[in-house]
């Protein structure tokens, strides 16, 4: 992708970009020399960045952002899953309109929801941001939803910290060898009371978020497993807003968002490209009264090229909240300045890369 922030001496405002540059085209004291050093200085509390397929960029850039979608999922199971399962030219051939689409409707920023073991495939997300002009984020974790279906073996076997280090590596070295890093964590628990297996998951990813400063996005849906895993992240002093109660629009006790928002923790409605509306814009609006909309986050879960099936199957675009819920929205009081801090405001916030301990 031509980004429109390549990474040049204006945002070296994260330390390890810093270092990064001290130790490669620049000798230190010619750093010290061109008053570069001090710029990150001045700017450090202020600015932050995120981690996109194609490179490091200011959080500022993000802009409008969905920050939930998929371009590929293969449900295979993770005994079977093998990249050879689709080939990259007919996946971007399928979707590579829906994301120009996204282009035009002004979405800057498109985050890729699909975990390791379900399709993730870090080199396709790269042609399409450069094809599309989008800025694309994919992720590190395990989904253990759905029985553990998508694990690897030895999810089963190592300790929280021994995949947290799995995890760590990806952020730092790149993942499958691409030298592409993940931009948050994913990971994915079952309904109901969490499994010792998925505390084990939830450990894993917070130790990662100490270390890296990745937000966690967690396939959640229900309130007892939300805050369960709240709960083992504070025991851990890893702060609520680091946590993304993925598919929250699951809970039908809207009370539980609102007690978990005013936590800190980000809400993420996160359906609208095959759900009911109305029931987006019902929910906004509680949230809205209730005073929490600034901890809010939403997106369709659509998508996506399914391998195995026909030219990937049926597919479902990206822009029902462009053409459906901000016009229905829009009846019902909410002003520009809400819609922008649902889309841009908040995922800023959720994704920049930063530590957050309680
Ligand atoms: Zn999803």
């Amino acid at each position: 992708m031509k980004a429109r922030y390549p990474h040049t001496l204006i945002l070296p405002n994260f330390k390890a970009e810093v270092v990064d540059l001290m130790n490669s085209k620049w000798s230190r004291r010619r750093f010290i020399q061109t008053g570069a050093l001090a710029l990150p200085m001045i700017k450090v509390k202020s600015a932050g960045s995120i981690q996109t397929v194609t490179g490091r960029i200011p959080s500022k850039a993000m802009c409008k952002t969905l920050i939930h979608e998929h371009v590929l999922v293969d449900f295979i199971g993770a005994d079977r899953i093998s990249p050879d399962r689709w080939k990259k030219e007919d996946v971007i051939l399928k979707v590579l309109p829906y994301l120009k689409e996204l282009k035009q409707l002004g979405v800057d920023t498109f985050m890729e929801c699909t975990p390791a073991h379900l399709g993730r495939d870090p080199a396709l997300l790269k042609s399409l941001a450069d094809q599309s002009g989008l800025q694309i984020l994919t992720n590190t974790g395990y989904y253990g939803a759905v029985g553990n279906k998508y694990l690897p073996a030895w999810a089963f076997t190592e300790t929280a910290e021994q995949l947290a280090q799995r995890w760590i590596d990806e952020f730092e070295n790149g993942m499958e060898r691409t030298g592409i890093k993940p931009g948050f964590i994913k990971i994915g628990v079952d309904p109901g009371r969490l499994s010792e297996l998925h505390r084990k998951l939830i450990r894993a990813a917070g130790l990662t978020h100490l270390q890296t400063g990745l937000t966690i996005c967690s396939h959640t849906g229900m309130a007892i497993p939300a805050f369960e895993q709240i709960e083992i992240l504070s025991a851990m002093k890893v702060h609520p807003s680091a946590f993304v109660w993925t598919h929250a629009q699951n809970e039908p006790d809207h009370s539980m968002q609102i007690k978990a928002a005013r936590s800190g923790t980000w809400i993420s409605l996160d359906g609208v490209g095959w759900g009911d509306v109305k029931k987006y814009a019902d929910n906004l609006q509680t949230l809205k009264v209730a005073g929490v909309l600034n901890r809010v986050l939403i997106s369709h879960d659509a998508g996506w090229y399914k391998p195995g099936e026909p030219d990937g199957g049926s597919f479902i675009g990206y822009s029902r909240i462009f053409k459906e819920l901000i016009p229905l929205l829009n009846t019902r009081g909410f002003r520009k300045k809400d819609i922008s801090q649902l889309l841009e405001t908040n995922p800023e916030k959720a994704f920049t890369i930063q530590v957050r301990k309680s």
